[in-house]
């Protein structure tokens, strides 16, 4: 048993001291079979909500009427969940009420996917039902059950079945990826937030490249924000390394750039997606600077943004990052006399006490001069030598 999981063993011994049933499930067990890292450990156990934060000191409800409760245990935080079915499913989505029952086999039952739905006992014996382990050893996703059913109560589904694709470099299997293609317009009925949540999972996965085929094949891509008509683009996009870039704006703005999307349908684009204001400020600013240029005044323009647009132009060119030439376009941004405005020697202010003028545009005016003179290195940011420029362009 991996550490991970020791650590969170008292809280298992706890609950079936109390007389419960108690095992980890999920993505953590998945991940030990896998012997990939491990995230997040969570638990399910037959006690109910309530019980669980009886049981333990420190609890934050997170969602009780789901059934799950954080308990918190040494530096560690664990999702602790009662064993329920969700029974009524309506419109596709998943439903507002849970049944909470006492059977694990049921819990697992209405999981996703045979992968997700394996438990380990506190002995560290695998418990598992639907042939996840199979699954694993052929490298197939597939539904707990019949893949339409699973679809039509919870159509995200199919896009999670996709996103592990990509995370674990599986195939869909057969039944799965018919079920895919036949119910895909399901998926209108799931809320953005949710799409977007495994969307970019997806492009981070190692395996993006055949999970964004499979969303274009099986037709999911024409569910998504934006892209429904995209599918060429999608296509070449499939073949860029999102997984890369560290950055989810990264990540975007190479998205934007096989669209060819302008920056104003850009930021459209974006916030379909419901994208953070600041995350879609700099997935534009990026595209905005792209191909990056390396002169002085381009890279101080970019700021930032600079080393995204070179890094995607690196990887769009050659599938990887070359470090030493990204060493080099920052030493040459690091020799920028100024990297802002205010970085300038010399403030709107001091210039209307210079020239004894009131504020208006024609600071802003002056001030960009100064800053193209500095760039182009005509002039050296230095008060005195800005003010003699100044006084000698007065007298032409
Ligand atoms: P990750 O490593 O990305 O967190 P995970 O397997 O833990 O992967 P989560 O989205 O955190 O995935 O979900 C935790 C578990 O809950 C899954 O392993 C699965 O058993 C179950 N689950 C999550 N979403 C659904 C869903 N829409 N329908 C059915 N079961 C689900
Ligand atoms: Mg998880």
């Amino acid at each position: 048993m991996e550490q991970e999981f020791v650590k969170a063993l008292p809280i298992l011994h706890h609950l079936m001291k109390a007389g419960h049933q108690a095992y980890f499930v999920g993505g953590a067990v998945r991940d030990s079979y896998m012997k990939r890292k491990i995230g997040d450990v969570d638990i399910a156990t037959s006690a109910s909500p309530n019980e669980v934060e009886r049981l333990f000191k420190r609890t934050v409800d997170v969602g009780k009427e789901h059934g799950t409760v954080i308990v918190l245990w040494e530096d560690e935080t664990y999702e602790v969940t009662t064993f329920r079915a969700e029974s009524e499913y309506k419109d596709y989505r998943r439903p507002e009420a849970v049944r909470f029952i006492t059977s694990l086999s049921e819990d697992l039952k209405r999981r996703d996917l045979t992968i997700n739905a394996m438990a380990m006992s506190a002995e560290g014996e695998l418990l598992d039902y639907f042939g996840g382990a199979h699954d694993i050893g052929q490298k197939l996703i597939r539904t707990v059950g019949n893949p339409e059913d699973r679809f039509r109560e919870d159509a995200l589904r199919m896009m999670r079945a996709v996103r592990f694709m990509s995370q674990l470099g599986f195939l869909l299997e057969k039944e799965t990826r018919e079920a895919v293609i036949k119910d895909r317009e399901l998926l209108a009925h799931v809320s953005v937030e949710r799409k977007t949540v495994e969307f970019e999972k997806l492009m981070q996965g190692a395996s993006s490249q055949e999970a964004i085929q499979t969303m274009v094949q099986t037709g999911l891509i024409q569910e998504l924000p934006g892209l429904s008509g995209y599918e060429q683009q999608m296509l070449e996009a499939s073949g860029f390394p999102f997984s890369s870039l560290d950055a989810r704006e990264e990540r975007w703005a190479a998205l934007l750039l096989f669209l060819g999307l302008c920056p104003k349908s850009a930021e459209a684009f974006l916030k379909q997606w419901k994208l953070p204001g600041k995350v879609i400020k700099k997935a534009v600013q990026i595209i905005s600077v792209y191909p990056a240029q390396l002169e002085a005044e381009a890279m101080y323009r970019a700021g930032e943004a600079l080393f995204s647009a070179v890094k995607i132009g690196m990887l769009k060119k050659h599938k990887t990052i070359d470090e030493q030439k990204l060493k080099e376009v920052q030493s040459l941004y690091d020799q920028l006399p100024i990297k802002s405005l205010r970085d300038l020697d010399i403030s709107g202010a001091d210039l209307m006490k210079l020239r004894n003028r009131r504020a208006g545009k024609w600071v802003a005016e002056e001030l960009r001069r100064i800053e193209e003179a500095v760039l182009a290195g005509k002039l050296p940011n230095r008060k005195h030598d800005i003010k003699e420029w100044l006084a000698s362009w007065d007298q032409h």
